[in-house]
């Protein structure tokens, strides 16, 4: 299986781009409004492969437009979350842009210790297994969250 982490060297600009046109046609075709907030908060996000923490993302939106008022932070956060353009990662406490937002999914992640990035597995398999499980149990999932610790191919090459 390939990695799913992005090469050290590539030209981010592309994937925040791609991440921007693809968050505007999504938003269009729902109907919903990526305002210039919104927008500019999913940019923010996608800084680098790295989660961002809600509060890091206050402090440049504020940088840029003065004070921003952290509930607004939040609701943009919570729209872009809602529809799928980011994600959650719980245990961080930060969120991360989705690189397939369009197509839903369950989101598995693989969080990198040394370089804090994080990969998202989208294994249709795994969350059959899951689901299997679950019903086996008797148990009724409402949401289900992997998120795996580790190092990554590159950092383990590096420290190699
Ligand atoms: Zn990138
Ligand atoms: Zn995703
Ligand atoms: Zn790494």
């Amino acid at each position: 299986m390939s990695d799913p982490f992005p090469a050290v060297a590539h030209d981010h600009r592309r994937c925040v781009d791609e991440a921007l046109t693809e968050a505007a046609r999504l938003c269009e075709g729902r109907g919903v409004r990526l305002t210039a907030l919104r927008r500019r908060v999913l940019e923010l996000v996608w800084q680098s492969h790295a989660p961002v923490g809600a509060y890091r993302v206050m402090e440049l939106l504020g940088a840029e437009r003065g004070s921003v008022a952290p509930p607004t932070v939040y609701r943009a956060l919570d729209f872009l979350v809602q529809h799928g353009l980011v994600h959650r990662i719980e245990s961080l406490n930060a969120f991360i842009g989705c690189r397939a937002p369009a197509a839903s999914h369950r989101a598995f992640f693989l969080i990198c210790r040394a370089c804090r990035e994080v990969a998202e597995l989208d294994d249709a398999e795994l969350a059959r297994t899951l689901d299997r499980r679950a019903v086996a149990a008797g148990f009724m999932v409402e949401e289900a969250r992997v998120e795996v610790t580790g190092t990554c191919a590159r950092c383990r090459r590096m420290a190699a």
